[in-house]
C-alpha cells in the first residue's frame, strides 16, 4: 500500500506550524509516497478579513513559494509533493473557487463545510455550548445540504471531514441515513473522493470522519476513499494512517484495494482505497 496524505496545512493559516524542510523530512521518514499540501484557502478579497484562520488572497503567492520550496527539497527522492487548497463552501462562493482553480496548476482541491449558511462556524468552540440554529436537527439539515451542493458543484476532488458537524458530539436522534442519503447520491454522480480524516480521533467527538455507518455506505457504493491526517504540525503528518487502513480492511472484510484516482485537472492522481 502506498502511504499518502493530502490534507495538511502550513503556517500561512496562523494556526499551524512547521517549515517545508520539517514537513518533507517527516514525510520521508514515514515513507510517504505523496505529501499533499492543502491549506485553508483565502476568501474573495472583497469579503476579507473573513476570519483569522486562513491566508489572505494577497498571500497566495507566498503559499505557492512555500509549496515550491517543499518540492525542491523533495526533488530526487521517492516523495512526490502535491499542491492543493482546502476551500470553504459558503453561499455564492462558486465564482471565486473557479478563479482560484485558474490561478495555479493545482493538483486537487478539498471542499469543506466549516460554516453553516448564515450561522457561524461548526468547529468553533461556541458551537460546543449551543446549537448554531435552534436545534441539532436544523444544524444537521443545513450542514448536509451544504455538503450536497458542494459535491454537486463539480469543483472539488476530495470531501473534507465529511461529517464535521458532529465535532462536539451533538448528533440528532434516530436514523442518520436520512442526512447521508442525498450526499451519497450526489457522490455517486461525482468524481470526488472522500477522506478518512484521522484528526477526528483527537477531537471532542473521538471518532474519525466519517462515522462507521457512513464509511460503510461509501465503500459499498465504490466511492474512492483517501486517508488524510489534517496535520497542522509536522509531527501530525499521516497520524493514524495504520489504524485507518486497519479500519478499511475490517470494513471490507480484508478485500481492500488501492488504485490511482485521477483529479479534475486531467493530469494528477491520488491513491485511493476501495473494496475489491
Ligand atoms: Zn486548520
Ligand atoms: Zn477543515
Amino acid at each position: 500500500m502506498y502511504r499518502t496524505d493530502y490534507h495538511t496545512h502550513t503556517p500561512l493559516c496562523h494556526h499551524a506550524q512547521g517549515q517545508p524542510e520539517e514537513f518533507v523530512m517527516q514525510a520521508s521518514q514515514l515513507g510517504l509516497h505523496q505529501y499533499g499540501i492543502a491549506d485553508h484557502a483565502p476568501m474573495p478579497p472583497q469579503m476579507e478579513p473573513y476570519d483569522d484562520w486562513r491566508m489572505l488572497a494577497s498571500e497566495l503567492e507566498s503559499y505557492e513559494e512555500w509549496i515550491c520550496t517543499a518540492k525542491e527539497i523533495a526533488k530526487g527522492t521517492n516523495l512526490q509533493v502535491l499542491s492543493g487548497l482546502e476551500c470553504d463552501w459558503v453561499p455564492g462562493i462558486e465564482p471565486w473557487i473557479r478563479e482560484l482553480r485558474a490561478m495555479a496548476p493545482w493538483d486537487y482541491f478539498i471542499g469543506s463545510v466549516h460554516y453553516l449558511p448564515g450561522n457561524g462556524s461548526v468547529d468553533d468552540s461556541l458551537y460546543a455550548n449551543k446549537c448554531l440554529t435552534n436545534s441539532t436537527d436544523e444544524d444537521w439539515r443545513l450542514y448536509w445540504q451544504s455538503i450536497e451542493s458542494m459535491v454537486r458543484s463539480g469543483l472539488f476532488d476530495i470531501v473534507g471531514h465529511i461529517d464535521l458537524v458532529k465535532i462536539w458530539g451533538r448528533v440528532p436522534q434516530g436514523d442518520l441515513m436520512a442526512y447521508y442519503e442525498p450526499v451519497l447520491q450526489a457522490l455517486q454522480d461525482s468524481r470526488m473522493a472522500v477522506e478518512i480524516n484521522t484528526a477526528g480521533w483527537h477531537k471532542h467527538c473521538k471518532e474519525q470522519y466519517p462515522a462507521i455507518p457512513l464509511l460503510r455506505e461509501l465503500l459499498k457504493r465504490h466511492i474512492p476513499i483517501v486517508i488524510n491526517s489534517d496535520a497542522h504540525y509536522p509531527q501530525h503528518l499521516s497520524r493514524g494512517w495504520e489504524d485507518a487502513v486497519a479500519l478499511l480492511r475490517q470494513l471490507t472484510g480484508n478485500q481492500l484495494k488501492q488504485f490511482k484516482h485521477p483529479t479534475r485537472n486531467g493530469t494528477s492522481y491520488l491513491y485511493a482505497y476501495g473494496s475489491l
